[in-house]
């Protein structure tokens, strides 16, 4: 039995040969298969910029097999890939903005919600533990409206002690 050649985006191997391995590389259905295969995990800026902090996997541009398949540590992408990937990463900053898919609206809430985490502490303080400007604290007998009732009061407040109007 002679050499096999393993793809690992249509999870098929083939009789190895430099004709048969470019014949199955430009087949359509390989690139469909690649494309949904990284479309999968993430977009191609990001795949770009992971590639950029791999050096080439030498054993897989010389032979154009290497057994660690996707997740080889070395870089599998071509100048051909990566030509195309820059492509799709445009397209994809041009198409982008708008959430493309429930699973976009995921990442996009997490972001979100990681975002309102980081900025919390440079909000204003709550309006639930009101704080008092040091201008106002400073002036003796205030009128009972300009001092912030804390939560506990304004409940009992609204629940117990609501003014009868009329
Ligand atoms: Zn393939
Ligand atoms: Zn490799």
């Amino acid at each position: 039995m002679g050499k096999q050649y393993y793809c690992d985006y249509c999870g098929r191997s083939f009789a190895d040969g430099a004709e048969n391995r470019k014949k199955h590389l430009v087949s359509a259905h390989h690139q469909k298969l690649r494309k949904a295969h990284y479309d999968m995990f993430k977009d191609a800026a990001t795949i770009l910029e992971e590639n950029k902090l791999k050096r080439p996997c030498r054993k897989f541009h010389s032979e154009g097999y290497c057994e660690f398949g996707t997740n080889c540590k070395y870089s599998h992408l071509t100048q051909n890939d990566v030509r195309q990937l820059i492509e799709q990463a445009n397209n994809e900053k041009l198409a982008g903005k708008k959430p493309r898919s429930e699973l976009d609206i995921d990442s996009w809430l997490q972001t979100k919600i990681l975002k309102m985490n980081q900025s919390s502490d440079n909000l204003p303080a709550c309006p639930l533990n009101p704080v008092l400007p040091s201008i106002l604290s400073s002036i003796p007998n205030l009128p009972p409206s300009l001092i912030p009732c804390t939560p506990s009061e304004f409940l009992s407040l609204s629940k117990n002690n609501r003014p009868q109007w009329g």
